[in-house]
């Protein structure tokens, strides 16, 4: 479903921050990066919506060549949470969370459902939550907004970059739970950021291990595991 085929990024001062990765995850699938910082993660992250373009290899999503797509397309269709969660201050709740579906022109109906939908599936009650600003809530539930908000447009892959780790320990595993819960219903393809293994192990069902920009490793939590 995501393929990276031969894909490598060289900055344009010439740094070479991802070498030559290849892997491919199957829909519905989740796919953890892990490494230290600095090693490629973001970048390779950051490719498959095409903040920053590759500049070797290809990408493709369910065979399409993403570098052949409109980008304003492409991204409509990716799903992006990032750690320090980038809420609109002054857009609601219900707003935020609305905003693809906005973009995508969805009738008003049927954003409003999707929106409520999204909103009961992180666990936050819309009577509640709808009318109320960002700044109302506490951290774990504007990173709820934040995977409510992700996944609203029905996007093909949802990116997730270190989305829990400004959380505090309790509350981080409570939304790692939630989001092994919530991925059964949705089935969506995840592929998620983290520099903790035990996180990895615990949501991944592909570990990709970046070193100095290579993919050094590419294996199930169980095979890994299973190393002496
Ligand atoms: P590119 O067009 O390659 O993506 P950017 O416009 O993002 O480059 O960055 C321009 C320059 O800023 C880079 O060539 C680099 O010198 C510097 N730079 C930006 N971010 C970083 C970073 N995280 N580490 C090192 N250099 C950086
Ligand atoms: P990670 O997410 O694993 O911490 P990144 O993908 O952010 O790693 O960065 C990988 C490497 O590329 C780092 O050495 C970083 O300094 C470098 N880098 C990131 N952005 C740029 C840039 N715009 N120009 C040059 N080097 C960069």
């Amino acid at each position: 479903m995501l393929k990276f085929e031969h894909v490598g990024k060289k900055y344009a001062n010439g740094f070479e921050a991802v070498k030559d990765i290849n892997f491919e995850v199957e829909s519905g699938e989740i796919l953890v990066l892990i490494g230290p910082s600095g090693c490629g993660k973001t970048t390779t992250m950051k490719m498959i919506n095409r903040l920053i373009p590759n500049t070797s290899g290809k990408i493709y999503i369910h065979g399409k060549d993403i570098s052949k797509e409109n980008p304003d397309t492409l991204r409509k269709n990716i799903g992006y949470v990032i750690q320090q969660i980038g809420l609109f201050p002054h857009y609601t709740i219900e707003e935020n969370v609305g905003l693809i579906p906005q973009l995508k022109g969805w009738d008003a109906g049927k954003k409003k459902e999707r929106v409520l939908e999204m909103l009961r599936l992180v666990g936050l009650d819309p009577d509640v939550f709808a009318k109320r600003y960002p700044k109302q809530l506490s951290g774990g539930q504007q990173q709820r907004v934040g995977v409510a908000r992700a996944l609203a447009g029905d996007p093909e892959v949802v990116l997730m970059d270190e989305p829990f780790g400004a959380l505090d320990p309790i509350t981080r595993e409570q939304l790692q739970d939630e989001l092994l819960k919530l991925q059964k219903e949705v089935k969506k393809t995840i592929v998620f950021v983290t520099h903790d293994m035990e996180e990895a192990l615990k949501l991944g069902d592909k570990i990709a291990i970046l070193k100095d920009g290579e993919l050094v490793q590419f294996d199930s939590p169980e095979q890994i595991l299973s190393q002496p």
